[in-house]
């Protein structure tokens, strides 16, 4: 495989803002893989590893994990899982300042071929509150579909089960009332932080509007990051 046209695409955004369901159709559209490191701790706790027994309240409350217990997840991830691959999205990482400056050690060990793509989702608080109520997730630790109650072209066929792998969707422990404000609350905490730290380094950062239907806001980052490596 060619080293040039490699991709590595970033989506940066509050929880509900869209970045595991447009994340499942650019894998689905192109083959690409997805690192999600929300998914992968709830993985964790579903399994009840040592580190899913280390972060289950943190996961359950909506606080974030401790840094360096994601930065290995990720190296993990990255060393083992990603040869060969054309592009590669990273889904809810990195999440704070500490995070992104070990990033940039690990982009130069792994990705120094790739161009990095950083999309910021952009969405009111509001919709956000709305979106994450109505978001059911599928309770199948390997697949974690998402789907919503609400957006007619995110629902199920069948109500209450997930389309690909045929278990029940739930509603995550961290979506419901209590826990999305405090939520919001830290994302948006550490999101200046990140900004900042991304503009020093002369990290351009894309902004997208989400506040759209999931079809309009995936044709949109689709312009800018280009489909064309389909690896079919
Ligand atoms: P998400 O599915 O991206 O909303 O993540 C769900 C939960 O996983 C978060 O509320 C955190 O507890 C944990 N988590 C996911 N990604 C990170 C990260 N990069 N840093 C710290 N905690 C994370």
């Amino acid at each position: 495989m060619q080293e040039e046209g490699k991709k590595l695409v970033l989506f940066f955004g509050p929880p509900g803002s869209g970045k595991g369901a447009l994340s499942q159709m650019f894998v689905e559209k192109f083959g690409w893989l997805q690192l999600s490191t929300g998914n992968l701790c709830r993985k964790h706790c579903k399994e009840g590893t040592d580190i899913g027994q280390q972060i289950n309240i943190a996961i359950k409350s909506g606080k974030l994990v401790s840094d360096q217990l994601i930065i290995n997840m990720v190296m993990d991830y990255l060393k083992n899982d990603t040869n060969g691959c054309q592009a590669v999205i990273l889904d809810g990482f990195p999440r704070t300042v500490f995070q992104a400056e070990e990033f940039v050690d690990l982009l130069k060990i792994y990705y120094s071929k790739f161009t990095i793509f950083f999309i910021k989702l952009l969405i009111t608080r509001e919709e956000l509150v709305a979106r994450v109520l109505t978001r059911r997730t599928c309770s199948n630790k390997s697949c974690q579909s998402v789907y919503s109650e609400r957006e007619e072209s995110c629902m199920p066929l069948v109500p209450g089960i997930c389309d690909k792998c045929g278990n029940k969707l739930f509603q995550r422990d961290d979506d419901a009332i209590d826990s999305i404000s405090g939520r919001l609350d830290i994302y948006y905490e550490h999101e200046n932080k990140l900004l900042n730290f991304y503009k020093n380094t002369g990290q351009k950062i894309y902004n997208v509007n989400s506040q759209d239907t999931i079809e309009n806001v995936f044709k949109n980052i689709e312009k800018i990051i280009g489909g064309e490596c389909d690896i079919d």
